[in-house]
């Protein structure tokens, strides 16, 4: 059973979960047998996940088979699951309490498409629908405090299966990055009476000079203080903090418009491993006011090592203005 333990030293939190040693292609030793043969991703392989808890059908197909476009299933090797019994355990030094949570995939594609940036936008925005609706359904259970969704794209981004897919997870707590940026969000908020994002997407104070691309309701920029070289950040103009509660139209533009910007981004770099994550409101936090959701993509062109690791810090070798300004040159091509 997963669970969460806290580092006497560092007061940093680690989910310890076995499980995920079975995964395919996880690197460990029993896994040396490589690849497997099937996809459990691929039509035709429904029975190799656990049963669909979401998917968008042609008309009388039937669960957990092919006629599908898009599919959500529950995780097989879950970081956390919504009963790990036990470990509660509060000692002088060591804590430990139920990893409790719930963690999905999102199947992206009933075809073997390796590359999220190959997927057309009517696709790519059933991807965006799938989200908001795990979201809303996960958010109505009372013991969930924050929602996670992440893309890990190649290998060197954390995927193990390269069929395009992302992940759900929805957690008992309010993650150290997420509770980060909502304090910073709330205390900008107290001070100014404004929300923190919707500044920040402002021409104003974004500028010219980080701006890579905007659509109807959309800003694509460089965050100022960039820990990856190219790292994009997407959010909607206007004031909105969960993601869960965007509209039909607001996905289907959202989809196009970061189908777009990871085309641009492989372009400069083929086969480029990435990470994407949606960061919205927690749950039962009252933070619609200040907390602002956004997607931020993470290019994994260099690996963060011993520095990174040791001190927290990143070094980033490209500025985020010379890399809006790249973006900005390729989008504009078309
Ligand atoms: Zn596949
Ligand atoms: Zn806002
Ligand atoms: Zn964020």
């Amino acid at each position: 059973m997963p669970e969460f333990r806290k580092d006497p030293v560092s007061a940093r939190c680690v989910i310890v979960s076995t499980e995920r040693a079975k995964r395919p292609q996880s690197g460990f030793p029993s896994e040396l047998s490589g690849r497997e043969e099937t996809c459990p991703f691929c039509t035709g392989n429904e029975q190799e996940t656990p049963p669909e808890v979401l998917a968008y059908r042609e008309d009388g197909s039937a669960r957990d088979g092919p006629g599908w476009s898009v599919r959500v299933v529950p995780n097989k090797y879950p970081a956390l699951t919504p009963d790990a019994g036990s470990a509660d355990h509060q000692g002088v030094f060591y804590k430990a309490w139920p990893g409790i949570g719930a963690h999905e995939v999102v199947i992206e594609s009933p075809q073997h498409a390796t590359s999220t940036a190959s997927l057309e936008a009517r696709q790519f925005a059933a991807v965006m629908r799938a989200y908001r609706e795990r979201m809303s359904a996960l958010a109505g259970d009372e013991r969930w405090r924050s929602i996670i969704v992440y893309k890990n794209e190649g290998r060197e981004a954390g995927a193990t299966l390269e069929h395009v897919h992302s992940q759900i997870v929805a957690l008992p707590e309010v993650p150290p990055v997420v509770a980060a940026e909502m304090e910073n969000a709330q205390r900008h908020y107290a001070a100014n009476g404004r929300c923190l994002f919707c500044e920040l997407v402002g021409d104003d104070v974004t500028g010219r000079a980080r701006l890579i691309e905007t659509s109807r309701r959309f800003t694509a920029f460089c965050p100022y203080a960039s820990r990856f070289p190219f790292e994009t950040w997407i959010a909607p103009k206007t004031h909105a903090a969960c993601f869960e509660h965007s509209t039909e139209d607001e996905l289907a533009e959202l989809g196009a418009f970061v189908g777009r910007l990871l085309r641009t981004l492989t372009k400069h770099f083929p086969d480029l491993p990435f990470n994407y994550i949606v960061h919205s409101a927690p749950l039962r936090e009252n933070a619609a006011q200040y907390f602002h959701w956004h997607l931020e993509i993470m290019p994994r062109l260099a690996q963060a090592a011993g520095f990174e690791w040791g001190s927290g810090l990143f070094i980033n070798p490209i500025s985020p203005e010379d890399a809006a300004l790249l973006l900005r040159g390729a989008g504009s091509g078309g």
